[in-house]
């Protein structure tokens, strides 16, 4: 038999590897922004089109590469960070694989554009699929310049694997944001499709998180200083109050990297506690400085994670410093760390509602509606189903309901994600004997029916109705607004304006009006009939939190998140007493819908208690 075994040729070494570390837009972003940060430059500018799908640009003004590097730096194991396996715990920088531009030039067209402080001109050397199909002196300003275009180009199956543009755009501003971050001392800009994102001077970290964040969020910082003879830490966390229910803004970064840890972040949790609402997720900002020897950077290029020589003590001294600044602060009143924590009381403000902005405006005049919504306690959606509608006729059988429901709200064309309901709840002949009914703790509203009697989860009825109300605005694109008189601003990080700007129309057809998307503040002109201006601030907040929580990458279910998590936060909750009328009336509603026995969330909306039941009670 004859020999077998070849090697490689490089461009499909360099292929295989790219699949490792370039598996986004993103990637990329990452790896030229540390080089640049591993050239010593004070300032970087990146640059993106159509999410990095067609152009990644980083600019430094670093220390540049000679003529003979430029091309060295694209071969495979090609760095100027380490000599020997030893250096690698003494490590420093951020890359030493040199394996990042030699993936980058086998998936795109890269081209480098380079100069050295002491060399007259500089080079350009542009590389398509591995293939240096030029090299060149070039009149270039000290520093580099790596621009990536079209990536994944020779590979179709990863191009069409990418997600849409908003997805890859906020993977890549969560990149910046990283490395940003973990470099306070070096400014940075970027710039998306041309317009300007982020201009962050060199700065303190303080200035920085605020300069990503939005010029409210300096308020909301507590210090965060300790240092043992084992780490140093610095940072800040973010006051209990402004505490999410996303995992966002969480930063570690060890050693000026960003890494994550379950286990620090428990540490974290651990000092929080007693200060935070179930569920409720705090922000911070931690740098830990170790010796580069007592921990273990994962080889693998994109991993985050880290190995801790002495975790337990980094453990105990985390959780001791956080908790030390809150207590310091005045944040939490415990400045004993090791205190038993059945001893601790209830915290005033555990239970304090998160505070929402109140804009004074005259919410009782609105020429632009006849019946004002003012101070209407339960917020319901006009439905075009008639109230009263007769109980009979909704019972006749869900599934003649649900047509001529269809062709009324064009419902077919809205794929729900629950499955279809049968009509098998409901027996051909369960048709209510009295359109009587009552709330139960002022949670639930009982309905008799002929088989016996149902009991409705209210708020949950509320968010099944809403959301098949939102999700037909937003699918065949109707909208039902109220103009403000006097439009209404928030601000928000730049990160949460891109966010809320890519969702602007399926916002606009659930009837809110924008008139500006700022820097980092949204102006309002418009909202959904039916709420009050002061809710939105609050149901914008969580929407961006469950976008950021998982964006789903198809319009579709996009949509889905959008009404869902809207629908959410403006049902009528449980523990509102409901009239009569707000009683029928939601029960019409929720028979009128196309799913009514799941919430959207997939919880049970209703149960009913058939009467033989009751009657073996009275055995
Ligand atoms: P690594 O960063 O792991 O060394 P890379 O493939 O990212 O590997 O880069 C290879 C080498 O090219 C680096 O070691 C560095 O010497 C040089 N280099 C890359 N980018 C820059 C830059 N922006 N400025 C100066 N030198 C750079
Ligand atoms: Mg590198």
């Amino acid at each position: 038999m004859a020999d077998k075994i070849h090697l490689l040729p490089d461009h499909v070494a360099n292929q295989i590897a790219a699949g490792e570390v370039v598996q986004r837009p993103a990637s990329v972003v990452k790896e030229l922004l540390e080089n640049a940060i591993d050239a010593g430059s004070s300032h970087i500018k990146l640059l993106i089109k159509d999410a990095g799908k067609t152009l990644i640009q980083v600019i430094d003004d670093g220390e540049g590469m000679s003529t003979t590097d430029a091309r060295l730096s694209f071969e495979r194991h090609a760095t100027s960070k380490i000599k020997s396996a030893e250096d690698l715990f003494l490590l420093h920088t951020k890359g030493f694989r040199g394996e990042a531009l030699a993936s980058i030039a086998a998936v795109a067209h890269v081209e480098l554009k380079t100069k050295t402080e002491m060399s007259e001109v500089g080079s350009i050397i542009k590389i398509e699929g591995s293939e240096v199909v030029e090299q060149e002196m070039t009149v270039t300003p000290k520093g580099t310049s790596v621009a990536v275009k079209n990536l994944f180009f020779n590979i179709p199956a990863r191009r069409n694997f990418l997600k849409s543009n908003p997805v890859e755009t906020r993977h890549i501003i969560d990149e910046f944001h990283r490395v940003a971050l973990a470099h306070p001392n070096v400014g940075f800009s970027m710039f998306n499709n041309g317009a300007e994102v982020f201009q962050l001077p060199a700065s303190n970290l303080r200035q920085r998180i605020v300069g990503i964040f939005g010029s409210k969020t300096n308020e909301k910082l507590v210090p965060v200083k300790e240092e043992t003879p084992i780490v140093k830490i610095d940072g800040f966390v973010l006051k209990p109050e402004f505490a999410k229910k996303s995992r966002g803004d969480q930063f570690f970064f060890v050693n000026d990297r960003f890494i994550k840890s379950g286990y620090l972040h428990h540490a974290v949790l651990a000092a929080f506690e007693g200060l935070l609402k179930d569920g409720m997720q705090p922000g911070y900002f931690l740098f830990l400085e170790v010796d580069p020897k007592t921990i273990d950077i994962n080889i693998h290029p994109t991993k985050t994670e880290v190995k801790f020589e002495d975790e337990h003590s980094l453990y105990a001294m985390l959780r001791a410093a956080v908790k030390h600044s809150l207590g310091q602060f005045s944040v939490a009143p415990v400045l004993d760390f090791d205190r038993d924590k059945n001893l601790d009381t209830p915290y005033e403000y555990k239970n304090k509602p998160v505070g929402i902005p109140q804009v004074e405006v005259d919410k009782d005049f609105n020429p632009f509606k006849e019946n004002s919504g003012a101070g209407q306690k339960n917020i319901s959606f006009p439905f075009k189903r008639e109230k009263g509608a007769s109980w009979e006729g909704l019972y006749a059988g869900l599934e003649d309901q649900n047509k001529i429901i269809s062709k009324e709200f064009n419902l077919e064309d809205i794929e729900f994600e629950s499955e279809e309901v049968t009509g098998s709840l409901f027996t051909e002949s369960d048709t209510f004997s009295s359109q009587n009914t009552f709330q139960l703790h002022n949670k639930y509203v009982l309905i008799s029916v002929k088989s016996g009697f149902l009991v409705i989860h209210q708020q949950r009825a509320h968010e099944r109705v809403l959301y098949e109300e939102l999700l037909r605005n937003i699918t065949v694109q109707e909208a039902i607004s109220q103009q403000l008189l006097f439009p209404l601003v928030f601000t928000f990080s730049k990160k949460d304006v891109k966010m809320l700007e890519s969702f602007k129309e399926q916002l606009e057809f659930t009837g809110f009006a924008f008139e500006a998307f700022e820097d980092d503040s949204i102006t309002i002109k418009g909202i959904p009939s039916g709420i009050k201006d002061s809710d939105i601030k609050h149901i914008l907040d969580h929407l961006l939190d469950d976008l950021n929580n998982d964006l789903p990458d198809n319009g579709y279910s996009q949509n889905d998140v959008l009404a869902k998590s809207m629908a959410k936060s403006l049902a009528t909750k449980t523990g509102v007493a409901l009239g009569k009328e707000q009683q029928e009336h939601l029960v019409n509603s929720l028979f009128a819908c196309k799913e009514p026995s799941f919430s959207p969330g997939n919880r049970p909306v209703f149960i009913t208690i058939p009467i033989g039941d009751i009657d073996k009670k009275f055995y």
